[in-house]
C-alpha cells in the first residue's frame, strides 16, 4: 500500500489494522468524522479524498508553527545523519544541551533544570515521580498525596491519568487508581460547584484546595497540579486571583505547584507561557505538544533550582526514572527548529493579537446564537459552550446527535476541529484575520442549524 492506493484499500487497511486512540476498532470505516490525512500547509490540511481543511484544533492542540516547515524536516534530518541516538542515562547530545538551556532561557524564574521525556503524560508522570522523590529525599517521605482539579486532564498513563480529575468511565475500566489523588472543583465560572458567583464568591475554590489540605494533613500532600488555563475543563481561565493565591497556598504548606502547560505552552494563550499572564512560577512545569509542534514526539518537565539542588551537587541523587527516548536528539532538533520560527515569527504575539480577535467574533456570534451558552478563551485557545437553553444552562449532550451534526456540517464547509460541551477553536498560531473571518464564518453557518 502506497499514498497512491486507492482511497477505499487504505480505508480498509487502517480499519482492520490502525488502532486509533480512544477510539473503537475500525472507526476509519464506521465514522463519517475519521479521516486520512495526507499533507498540511500553515493552517490547512489535506485529506485522501483531496479536500482541504482549516485545522482549528491544530492537530491535537499542537501544531503551533503550522504545518509543512520544511526547515524543521531539514533540521531533523541533519541530526539523524549525524546522530540518531545518544543515552538518555549515560551520554548528553548537543540538541539535547542546546534545548535544555533554551527551555531553561525561556520558562519563567529560576525553572532550569529539563528532564526530557516524549509525550505529555510521560512529562507528568516524571513530574510526579520527581516531587515524590523530593519529599523523600528532604526526609519527608510521607507526602505522597496530589491535588488536582476535577474535569482536568493530566495524560493517559497511570500516574497522569490518576491524578487527572474525570472519573468518570476511568475508575469503571482501570480502578483501583493510584491511591492518595484527590480532587477539587476547577475555577469554572459558568457552572460553579458551589453555587457562587464571581467576584463576590472571593474565588472561594481556590481556598477549598486550602481547606482540602489541612483536612487531609499538609504534611502528607505533595503537589498540586494543575493547567493555567484548563483545556479539558472547557477553556476554563481562572479569575485573576486564583493562581497567584494558589501559588501562596502551596508556599504556606511546603507543597509543590506543578503547572501543566502541555497545550498552553509555546505562546498557545498569547504568551510563551500561560502562567506568565499571572506573574506565577511553578515549582515544577510540563511541556510537550507546542515544544515540537508535533513534528517530533517530545516533552520536558523543568524543575526550580530548590529541586535541582536536592538532586545535583557532589552528593546529588539519582533520578529513579529513565525513558530511553528522553532527550532523543532528532526530536530535540525538531524543537529547536520550531523554538527558533516561533520567536523569529513572533508567532506568540500573532496569538495575543488574533486570539483577541478571534474571542471578539465569537462574543458576537454567541450575541446571535442561542445555543452558545458561553464563550471563553486566552490568545488562540477558545471555546463555546454549547447548551439547548440558555436560561437553565441544559448542555448539549457530550456524545449526542448534535455534536457530530456539528463536526459532520463543519467539516463538509471546511473545518476540522473538536466537540463535547465545547465546540472548540485553537488553530495554529500563524493564523492571519482572513482565516479567522472564514472560520468564525464557517461556525456561524454550521451553528445556524440549532435556531
Ligand atoms: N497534560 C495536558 C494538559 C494535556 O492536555 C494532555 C493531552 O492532551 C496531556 C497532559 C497528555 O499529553 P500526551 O497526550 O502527549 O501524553
Amino acid at each position: 500500500l502506497d499514498q497512491d492506493a486507492p482511497l477505499e484499500a487504505l480505508m480498509q487497511a487502517g480499519a482492520s489494522h490502525l488502532w486509533l486512540h480512544a477510539s473503537p476498532i475500525q472507526t476509519l470505516v464506521t465514522q463519517a468524522d475519521r479521516r486520512i490525512l495526507v499533507e498540511g500547509r500553515g493552517c490547512r490540511v489535506t485529506d485522501a479524498q483531496g479536500h482541504t481543511y482549516l485545522d482549528a484544533l491544530s492537530g491535537q492542540w499542537l501544531v503551533n508553527v503550522g504545518h509543512g516547515r520544511a526547515e524543521i524536516a531539514e533540521a531533523m534530518a541533519r541530526q539523524a545523519k549525524a546522530l540518531a541516538y545518544g543515552n538518555a542515562s549515560r551520554a548528553a547530545t548537543l540538541p539535547a544541551i542546546q534545548l535544555a538551556a533554551v527551555l531553561a532561557h525561556l520558562t519563567p524564574g529560576d525553572l532550569s533544570t529539563v528532564f526530557f521525556s516524549s509525550g505529555g503524560s510521560e512529562a507528568v508522570e516524571s513530574a510526579l515521580k520527581i516531587a515524590r522523590q523530593y519529599h523523600a529525599l528532604r526526609g519527608e517521605p510521607e507526602r505522597y498525596k496530589v491535588i488536582a482539579r476535577r474535569g482536568s486532564y493530566h495524560g493517559a498513563t497511570y500516574g497522569a491519568m490518576s491524578a487527572s480529575g474525570s472519573r468518570s468511565g476511568v475508575d469503571s475500566y482501570f480502578g483501583p487508581l493510584l491511591s492518595g489523588t484527590l480532587s477539587v472543583s476547577a475555577p469554572y465560572c459558568y457552572r460553579c460547584d458551589y453555587r457562587k458567583t464571581y467576584p463576590e464568591c472571593d474565588v472561594y475554590c481556590v481556598d477549598a484546595i486550602e481547606d482540602l489540605l489541612r483536612y487531609e494533613s499538609p504534611n502528607t500532600v505533595a503537589a498540586v497540579i494543575a493547567e493555567p488555563v484548563s483545556a479539558a475543563c472547557g477553556i476554563v481561565v481562572p479569575p485573576a486571583e486564583y493562581l497567584p493565591r494558589l501559588r501562596e497556598i502551596c508556599d504556606r504548606h511546603g507543597v509543590l505547584l506543578i503547572l501543566d502547560e502541555v497545550i498552553t505552552g509555546f505562546g498557545r494563550t498569547g504568551k510563551m507561557f500561560a502562567s506568565e499572564h499571572w506573574d506565577v512560577v511553578p515549582d515544577i512545569m510540563t511541556l510537550a505538544k507546542g515544544l515540537s509542534s508535533g513534528y517530533a514526539p517530545i516533552a520536558a518537565t523543568v524543575c526550580r533550582q530548590p529541586i535541582a539542588d536536592i538532586f545535583g551537587g557532589a552528593n546529588g541523587k539519582a533520578i529513579g526514572h529513565l525513558l530511553t527516548f528522553g532527550g532523543q536528539p532528532v526530536a530535540c532538533a525538531a524543537a529547536l527548529a520550531n523554538l527558533d520560527i516561533l520567536q523569529r515569527e513572533n508567532l506568540v504575539r500573532n496569538a495575543e493579537q488574533q486570539g483577541a480577535y478571534l474571542l471578539s467574533r465569537l462574543h458576537d456570534l454567541a450575541s446571535r446564537h442561542p445555543s452558545v451558552g458561553d464563550v471563553r478563551g486566552l490568545g488562540l485557545l477558545c471555546a463555546l459552550e454549547l447548551v439547548t437553553d440558555r436560561r437553565t444552562q441544559q448542555p448539549f449532550p457530550v456524545d449526542g446527535p448534535e455534536i457530530h451534526y456539528l463536526l459532520e456540517k463543519l467539516a463538509e464547509l471546511g473545518v476540522l476541529t473538536r466537540a463535547e460541551g465545547n465546540l472548540y477553536l485553537a488553530p495554529p498560531l500563524c493564523i492571519e484575520r482572513h482565516e479567522i473571518d472564514e472560520l468564525t464564518g464557517i461556525v456561524d453557518t454550521a451553528l445556524s442549524h440549532f435556531e
